[in-house]
Parts: C-alpha cells; structure tokens; sequence
C-alpha cells in the first residue's frame, strides 16, 4: 500500500523521522505550500519566500535521492489550502490509506493531523537534543524549572565542553563576561548574503504579488536556501563573529542590525542545519585557539541550554500556553510596533531592523519591544502573533515561551524567576539609541523623561501585590518607597497620560 510521507516547511532535514521510517520505493513524498499556513499570522514576506524557497530546493534534493514528490506551489489551481486538505487531495490521487509525519513543532497542526480521517503516524522529531520523555524526567517533581541546570544536563549528555566529566575551564557558565556595552567599532562582518537565483527569483515574484502587503521588506532577499549555503554561512560566522559574540552578545548599536550574532535561528529552526554541528563547529574553533571559551560556551548555551529548554517547556505546558496571561494585560498592540511614527528612537531601530531583515536580536527581543510591551500592558497574545509573524526564525514550539514566558511573564512564572522588566538605563548602558532620541533617558519625569522611566515604576505599582514578596525584587520597592510620595504621583500620574496617549493612537 502507498503511504504519504508529509513534510513540512521547517522539516527539511534529509534525515527527518517521517523520511527514515519510509519507503523511498513505495512511499509518496507531500509537502504544499498553502494558504493557511503562509496566512494564520501576517508573516514577514522575507520569511515566506525562505520557507518556500527551501522547500522548493528540499524537494528537488529528495528527487535526485530517489525519492518520489507530490510538490504543491502556492499557486497551484488544485491547491487545496491547508495541510490536511493537501494531504487529503494526494491520498485520493495515489490511493495512499497512511500517513507519515514528523511531529509539528505547534499545537495547532498536531491536532489537526490527529483529527485527519486517515491513520497518520507521528514521529517524533529526533533533531533535538532532549527527547519529551527526558524533558518531563528532568522536570518531574522540580519546584524550579530552572535553565541552567537543565543546560548542564545537556552538556554531559553532548559532552560539549566537557572535560573528564567536568566542564572545561572550571566553570559552567561565562555569561558575567558577556554584558560589555556597545563598542566604539564593529568589526564583524554580518551575515552572509546569498543573491537570489532563477528559483528563489521566481519565489519572490509568487510573494511579493500575494503577501507584497505584509509588514516587512521583501527585496533584497539575502537568506541561505539550502543546506550548502547555510554550512557556508556558518562557517564564515565562526571566523568572523564567533570570536566576538559572548563579549557583545547584550550590546545594541544604531544601524548595526546583526553585530555579532550568528542569524543561526532561521537556518535550525527550518532543518537546514543541525544544532549539534553548529555546536561543534564552535568548540571546534575554540579548540584551534579562534575563539574564546566565553563566546564559545554563551553560543552552546543558547543552543543546547535555552533553545531546547523551551522546546521542552511548549511540549511539557500544552496547548493553551500561547493564551496565558498571568497579568491581566489586554492593551492592543500599538501602531508603532507595525511601523508607524514614534520618537522612541530604542523602538524605532528595532521595528525598523526587523521590517527590513525579519531578524532583530536577543536583547532588542527582549529589553525593547519586550520590555516596552510588559510594561504598557501589552495584551501577551497579540505580541505573540506580532513576534511570530515578523521574525524569520519564528516557530510556535520556540517563540511561545520566549514571548509568553521570558519577555512577558504571562505564564505567571514557568520560565523566568522575575519579569524581565527595566527602566531606560539599561537601555541606555547597552546601546547608542539614547543620544538619538527625542526622549532623555536621564528625566526621570517631566515632558522629556524617557517612557521606560515612567513605565518601569507604574508596572511595579501597579503589579504590587505579585511581586514585592519576590526576593529579587524587594530591593526595588524599598527604592520606590523611599522616593518622595509626591515625585511618585507624578512619575504614576505621567506613566498614566503616556498610556492615555498610547491609547488615542497617538505617535509617542
Ligand atoms: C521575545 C522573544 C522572542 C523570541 N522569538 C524567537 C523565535 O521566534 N525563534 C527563535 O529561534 N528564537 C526566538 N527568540 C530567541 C532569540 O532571540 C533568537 O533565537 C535569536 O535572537 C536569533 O538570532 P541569532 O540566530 O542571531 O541568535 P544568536 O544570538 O546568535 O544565538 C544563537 C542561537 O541560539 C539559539 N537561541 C538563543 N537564545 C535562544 C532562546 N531564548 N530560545 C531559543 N533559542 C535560542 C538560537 O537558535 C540562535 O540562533 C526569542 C527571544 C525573545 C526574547
Ligand atoms: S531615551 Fe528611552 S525611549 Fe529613547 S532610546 Fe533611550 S531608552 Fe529608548
């Protein structure tokens, strides 16, 4: 009997669970490029051309394995628009009564699978380090969900940077050297830039006439496609940004979107690369003395520690995650976010990067456009649709709890021990936004006080009854009590007008 292998566009790994338990005789590939999934959030045009240029190169690759195809294109007449439906369609036109699939990294496509009206074996996806039932193990009867012990469990399962059963250079963790300031000059290089051939051309033309609308600059599309040309960009990484990343991971600096960031997340997230060949590419550097160990080890964590962690947290949370709201935030997302006008030069660079590349950074993730939504009391699930629709790198299994969890705190606590919130003076310490601004990060209030000073103390105000018991933030209320009760009425008072304005849809 003919059975349907299905893959997805962010399973194009050769290897992919659903492939080695198939056929390449008998067995059908499906993979579709559909209006439902290019359409539930209003993706970054730059992210659907990715995705439909790699899997178009993915299947041709499959091909020449040997493998037989049933490719859909977006503008195929038979499309039938959704995954389910595409399979449907082929399993009548091979007479195909199975299906294999590798588990979706989202809620939302695995009950859909479960709910198909013919059998369809899951696997489960093997591109990870941890498997669920090690994840739940490792989690079972903790009080704490905790990263970083989780993060040493990786390392002695890899053996990355492990040394006779210890970790190399005494320590677990550099991450107290990587919080240097924006440096004077940039001296790495940027990702590499792929220019488009005959069939991305084609990709981006399909695009740009369906999706030219969406938030985000499709052209110049600069992306790796394929495998060969991600392996490329990950090696010019290591030489170029590696040596740097750990010092400067935190640092934010006006008109430089990548610094010395690895733009990885894309590539893994889509199966074009494997995290544990990124990570030995980068021990493999220390190694031969071409980086140092706090670049070397702050890039396997992220990989082995924090990208799998909350993989295991979006499994092991389930499938309302993504609606939690601890806070009770329901402020729609403001204008600015999409681009509109606003004198917040910290938001401004971060849209403004993010419309152009699909891609803004870890920090500007985290303490700008995430800091400025926790602390206006953004709604958390239009962030998360936000999030996920403008980065190039974004899949539910790894933007949830990122949004949900570290930068909004509406899982009440799963991920993060305390909110991730700041005043403009981290902000300040870690980019040149401030200088360029029409706020002053130095007013504290008054008609110039930077937004983030005015917000910072009214969330703490407000959210009082949750987090003055928590130890890490006792300090800071003692600091607001002892404030003059008079500057604070006016710094509440202020922050509040500033969120009236935010309201009206005003430019702030
Ligand atoms: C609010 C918010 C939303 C985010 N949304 C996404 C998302 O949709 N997709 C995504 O892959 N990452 C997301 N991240 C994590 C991180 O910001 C991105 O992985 C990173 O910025 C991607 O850029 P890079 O490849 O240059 O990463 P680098 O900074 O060079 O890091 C290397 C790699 O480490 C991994 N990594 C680092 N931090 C994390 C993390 N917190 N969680 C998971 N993996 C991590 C990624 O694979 C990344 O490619 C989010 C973080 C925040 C705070
Ligand atoms: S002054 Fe405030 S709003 Fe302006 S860039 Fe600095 S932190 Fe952002």
């Amino acid at each position: 009997m003919v059975r349907l292998v299905l893959v997805l566009g962010d399973q194009l790994t050769p290897d992919i669970a659903a492939l080695a338990e198939a056929d390449r005789a008998s067995d059908v590939v499906v993979m579709a490029e559909v209006a439902s999934e290019a359409g539930y959030v209003p993706h970054h045009p730059k992210k659907i051309a990715f995705v439909f240029a790699a899997m178009r190169k993915f299947a041709a690759g499959l091909e020449q394995d040997g493998w037989r195809v049933a490719y859909t294109r977006l503008d195929d007449p038979d499309n039938a628009g959704s995954i389910p439906g595409e399979i449907l369609r082929r399993a009548e036109e091979f007479g195909a009564g199975e299906v294999l699939a590798t588990e979706p990294g989202e809620w939302r496509l695995i009950s859909a699978l479960e709910d198909m009206p013919l059998p369809v074996h899951l696997f489960e996806d093997r591109r990870f380090i941890a498997t669920h039932a090690e994840f739940e193990a490792w989690a079972e009867g903790r009080k704490a969900l905790r990263m970083e012990y989780f993060y040493r469990e990786m390392r002695r399962k890899t053996g990355l940077l492990m040394e006779d059963g210890a970790p190399s250079g005494g320590k677990w963790n550099y991450d107290a050297e990587n919080r240097k300031p924006a440096p004077d000059e940039v001296t790495a290089s940027g990702p590499m830039e792929f220019t488009p051939d005959a069939e991305v051309d084609a990709v981006l033309d399909l695009v740009e006439a369906r999706f030219g609308d969406n938030f985000g600059t499709l052209r110049p599309f600069w992306f790796a496609t394929d495998r060969g040309q991600a392996r490329r960009h990950l090696a010019h990484w290591v030489k170029t940004g590696l040596p740097g990343f750990g010092d400067f991971q935190d640092a934010m600096v006006r008109d430089e979107p990548f610094l010395w960031h690895a733009v990885l997340g894309l590539y893994l997230n889509a199966g074009l690369l494997d995290p544990l060949e990124v990570c030995r590419a980068a021990q493999d550097a220390w190694e031969a003395g071409e980086a140092p160990l706090n670049a070397v080890e702050g890039f396997i964590r992220q990989i082995i520690g924090w990208r799998e962690y909350v993989r295991g947290i979006y499994f092991l949370e389930g499938p309302d995650y993504t609606r939690r709201n601890a806070l009770g935030h329901d402020r729609p997302l403001p204008a600015m976010f999409w681009g509109a006008e606003t004198g917040m030069e910290c938001i401004r660079q971060t849209v403004a990067q993010t419309e152009a590349h699909a891609y803004a950074h870890h920090i500007q993730r985290l303490m700008v456009t995430g800091n400025f939504g926790l602390l206006a009391g953004i709604d958390p699930h239009a962030l998360h649709e936000w999030y996920l629709a403008v980065y190039a790198d974004a899949y539910e299994w790894v933007e949830a709890p990122n949004v949900i969890g570290m930068s909004q705190f509406a899982d009440a606590g799963v991920i993060a021990s305390k909110p991730y919130v700041s005043s403009g003076n981290y902000i300040a310490k870690m980019s040149d936004y401030c200088g360029d601004c029409r706020y002053k990060v130095r007013d504290k209030t008054g008609p110039d006080a930077c937004p983030f000073n005015l917000l910072y103390w009214h969330f703490l105000d407000r959210h009082r009854d949750r987090f003055e018991g928590n130890p890490r933030l006792g300090n800071i209320y003692r600091t607001w009590d002892r404030m003059d009760e008079a500057k604070r009425e006016t710094v509440l008072s202020e922050a509040r007008a500033f969120l009236d304005r935010l309201d009206e849809g005003a430019a702030v």
